[in-house]
């Protein structure tokens, strides 16, 4: 098991294709000032807790990395909030709290095949968030923002 890690900050604009192009919206976290933390976590898909100051508590799972399929050349990190919201949050303080790891960051053949492993991490996150081991870290003081 992973010593959970927080990070948060305002919702930034990424590239505008998780949504589009994959029907799987991403909420972009600045990388800026995570530098150190983010080399000493391996790229990949993690899963934790996600609070809105404005909206509340959700589960979510991130991909933090350099995204192979689409060649970045910078790290990014986005999570998918396992809710749907009837619209979009970008500005508002997103606060996440990682709890478990689910692979490394891996290249896909086909758009299909990265869907498809996508929508498996969803399961597996959205499971493995109902264990107690995980499930405490939802009334984490650190997702509910000041602001
Ligand atoms: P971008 O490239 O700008 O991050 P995306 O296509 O990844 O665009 O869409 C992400 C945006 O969609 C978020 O910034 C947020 O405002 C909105 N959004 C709506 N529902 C969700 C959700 N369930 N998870 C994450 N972001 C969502
Ligand atoms: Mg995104």
């Amino acid at each position: 098991p992973l010593e959970p890690w927080r990070i948060g900050g305002p919702v930034v604009k990424g590239f505008g294709r998780g949504s589009k192009v994959l029907g799987i919206p991403t909420a972009n976290l600045s990388t800026e000032g995570y530098g150190s933390l983010l080399s000493e976590h391996p790229s990949g898909v993690y899963f934790g807790w996600a609070g809105l100051s404005k909206r509340g508590v959700f589960k979510m799972v991130m991909s933090i990395g350099w995204n192979p399929y689409f060649n970045n050349t910078e790290k990014t990190i986005e999570p998918w909030l396992l809710h749907n919201f009837d619209e979009d949050f970008y500005g508002e303080e997103l606060r996440l709290i990682i709890v478990g790891y689910i692979r490394p960051e891996a290249n896909f053949s086909s758009l299909q095949s990265l869907i498809e492993k996508i929508h498996h991490d969803r399961k597996v996150a959205e499971e493995a968030l109902d264990l107690p081991l995980f499930s405490k870290y939802k009334d984490d003081p650190y997702l509910k923002s000041s602001t």
